[in-house]
C-alpha cells in the first residue's frame, strides 16, 4: 500500500458524500469509519455468532474460557468489550489465528443483505481504517507520532477483499 500524499483528497462519489462529509470522513490516509461509513466499523451493531458486534465476538475469541466469553458478550458497549479483551489471558495460538478469526467474523457480518449492499456501494474507494489511537495493525493511525508509519490496514484489506468478491447468495 503506498502512502497517499497529504495534498491528495480521495475522491468519493458526489452523489453519496457531501463536501462537508468528505472533510470529516477522509484525510490523506483514507476513509474514516465514521458517519455514513460507520457500518464499516467493528463497533457497528450487527449480530455475529450471537454477539452484538464484531468487536464483542473478536474480543471473546481471544479466550476459550466460557465464563469470560459470556462476560464479554454482555458488555454494554463494544468499547467495553475491547477493554475487557485487553485483560484476558490470550489463547496460546491467538497471534496465528487472529486475522483468520477477523475475516470469518467480517464475512458473517457482511452476509446480511443491507450491510453487503452498503459495502458494495463503496465501489472502489480505498478502505483504510484511519484512526487516532495508534492502531497500525488493523488500520493506519493519523496522529503526528505515527506520521512516518505506514499502517498495515488489515481491517481495510479484509473489507476490500470481501467487497471484491462481489454478490453473494442471501
Ligand atoms: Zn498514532
Amino acid at each position: 500500500m503506498s502512502r497517499t500524499p497529504c495534498t491528495q483528497v480521495i475522491s468519493l462519489p458526489s452523489s453519496t458524500v457531501s463536501g462537508k462529509d468528505t472533510a470529516i470522513l477522509t484525510n490523506a490516509k483514507g476513509l474514516r469509519f465514521r458517519g455514513r461509513y460507520s457500518f464499516l466499523s467493528n463497533f457497528f451493531p450487527a449480530i455475529v455468532y450471537g454477539y452484538p458486534t464484531v468487536e464483542h465476538a473478536y474480543q471473546a475469541a481471544k479466550t476459550t474460557d466460557k465464563a469470560e466469553r459470556t462476560g464479554i458478550r454482555s458488555a454494554r458497549t463494544p468499547a467495553l468489550a475491547k477493554k475487557m479483551g485487553r485483560q484476558l489471558k490470550l489463547r496460546h495460538n491467538w497471534t496465528e489465528i487472529k486475522l483468520e478469526v477477523m475475516e470469518t467474523l467480517l464475512r458473517k457480518k457482511f452476509a446480511v443483505p443491507f450491510l453487503h449492499k452498503a459495502l458494495a456501494a463503496t465501489g472502489d474507494i480505498p478502505l483504510v481504517e484511519v484512526n487516532y489511537w495508534c492502531d497500525n495493525f488493523w488500520g493506519d493511525c493519523g496522529c503526528q507520532k505515527c506520521e512516518n508509519i505506514e499502517g498495515q490496514n488489515h481491517l481495510g484489506k479484509l473489507l476490500m477483499k470481501i467487497r471484491s468478491e462481489g454478490n453473494i447468495d442471501y
